[in-house]
């Protein structure tokens, strides 16, 4: 693969820019390669094309439509093994957690977005009209770094497969494997101008993209603050805004659940992504009189895991993804510790790492809801124990955060339920429920705008027109 291109009104073009960014492999700190850094120039002729393709590509079938993204997906799937690699490498997370969830999950995704394709109500009668669903036009990816593949997916299925077309700005920090996904939609015949790949920095191609006039949608994945800057710019020609931000999401052990399900369900949900993942339980909610027992619980847990080596098969935590998470995350555990929180597992990670950005699970405990590591998003392999006298405490404790991404409740059944409608967030799990692929994920509060996944993923992508026809009574 060829990163020195951009992907532009149906072809693999050289950039305007001749500005590069190295990517880093974060367990080696060797340069695995250069991606352009695009400006305006570059963004302009992106958006340019795919709003040229618009008409087109909202006038062809649904049905030839998901023919495309079918062919599209046999063309990722024959690069697996590349792309796994390559995942790896610029990710740093574990061979074992690459190959399940940074690609067989999205091949899955890929499927039911394909599948649930199908079922998308276009023309709805009403009592004396007919409403229809159209695309937006030209939608604006932005994705972040932590699921290089799985976020664009999120996006980008859903945008096509309504008839949109795209420009894609993937995270600077991972923007490899989506070179795949781009390069499988040109080899599956997509017509020309209808995805459009741009590579460079937030600042300057998310920023122009966020401004741009012929830009009808920005869906937005990353931080809470990026997303607010984002939506500010897009407001101004007055865009659909969809994001997707942080989260620091609880799970609330109920006096009558079990432990160890809470254990293995907290750091099944934490650490497997080196806790970059924005769902992550970071926040474990413990009875005070079962505090102790809570604690051997998670210990024994955090035993199964080893943390090393990211393409050893047995490795379950590879490392983060780069210094920046690396400092960030060492900053938060120092302040834990100067807040006053007791470190159970774990240690502070060297100011100055030798070899790559490893660091060792970290769980706290006697965390107050007021200290930094309650309250802030860390992205690490960090987890903060905090405990409660009552179930409304509890409750009060799961929702004592500006986000509402996630959550979990162990308990039995019946409560657990009744609990986790008092959880204000868009996705709660009860015990060790799995995930449904079908379901919608996505934020209450400062967790984002609009949802993504499953049929209600693939509607956020589409707009309402109402026909008022005078055949029709
Ligand atoms: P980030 O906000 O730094 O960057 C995300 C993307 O936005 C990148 O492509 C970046 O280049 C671009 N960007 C950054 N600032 C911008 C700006 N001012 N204007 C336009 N574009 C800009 O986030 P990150 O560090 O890449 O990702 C981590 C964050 O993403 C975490 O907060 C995590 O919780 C969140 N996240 C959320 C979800 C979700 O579905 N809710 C999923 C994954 C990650």
């Amino acid at each position: 693969m060829n990163f020195s291109q951009l992907y532009t009104d149906g072809a693999w073009v050289a950039p305007l820019s001749t500005d590069r960014i190295a990517v880093e492999n974060p367990a080696t700190r060797e340069i695995i390669a250069h991606v352009p850094a695009c400006g305006q120039a570059d963004t302009d002729r992106a958006v340019a094309a795919a709003n040229a393709a618009a008409p087109r590509w909202q006038g062809t079938s649904p049905a030839a439509r998901i023919e495309i993204a079918q062919r599209a997906l046999e063309h990722l799937l024959a690069a697996r093994d590349d792309i796994i690699e390559l995942e790896i490498a610029e990710l740093g997370s574990s061979r074992k957690q690459t190959v399940a969830a940074h690609f067989e999950f999205q091949v899955q995704r890929i499927r039911t977005f394909i599948r649930l394709a199908e079922r998308i109500p276009w023309e709805t009668k009403l009592e004396h009209s007919t409403m229809l669903r159209e695309p937006f036009g030209v939608v604006a990816a932005i994705t972040p770094w932590n699921y290089p593949l799985g976020q664009v997916v999120q996006k980008l299925l859903p945008a096509l497969l309504t008839g949109n077309t795209v420009v894609l700005k993937p995270s600077q920090h991972t923007p490899l494997t989506v070179y795949y996904l781009v390069d499988a939609f040109h080899r599956a015949g997509l017509p020309a101008g209808v995805l459009n790949l741009v590579t460079g920095r937030g600042g300057e191609v998310g920023d122009r993209l966020s401004a741009h006039p012929d830009v009808d949608m920005v869906s937005f994945t990353g931080s809470t603050s990026g997303g607010i800057t984002v939506a500010q710019k897009a407001l101004q020609t007055v865009k659909q805004i969809h994001l997707e931000l942080g989260g620091k999401s609880p799970l609330l052990l109920l006096p009558g659940g079990d432990a160890a399900v809470a254990a293995r369900v907290t750091l099944g949900s934490l650490l497997p992504n080196c806790g970059q993942t924005c769902s992550a339980l970071s926040r474990l909610l413990v009875p005070i009189d079962r505090k102790e027992e809570a604690e051997a619980a998670v210990r024994q847990e955090l035993a199964r895991y080893t943390v090393g080596d990211p393409t050893d098969p047995a490795t379950d935590i590879g490392c983060l993804s780069g210094r920046r998470q690396y400092d960030k995350v060492r900053h938060y555990i120092e302040q834990g510790l100067a807040e006053g929180a007791t470190m159970l597992t774990g240690s502070v990670p060297p100011a100055d790492p030798q070899g790559g950005y490893f660091v060792e699970p970290v769980v706290f405990t006697d965390v107050t809801p007021q200290m930094t590591i309650a309250r802030e998003e860390i992205f690490g392999p960090v987890l903060s124990v905090l405990t409660y006298t009552d179930i409304d405490e509890g409750v009060r404790l799961a929702n004592d955060t500006v986000y509402g991404l996630n959550a979990a409740v162990c308990g039995p059944h019946a409560e657990a339920v009744r609990v986790a409608k008092r959880i204000r967030s868009g996705n709660v799990y009860i015990n060790d429920a799995p995930r449904d692929i079908t379901a919608p994920f996505g934020g209450y509060k400062q967790s984002g705008i609009g949802r993504e996944g499953g049929l209600v993923g693939l509607l956020d992508f589409t707009q309402t027109k109402v026909i008022f026809d005078e055949t029709r009574e």
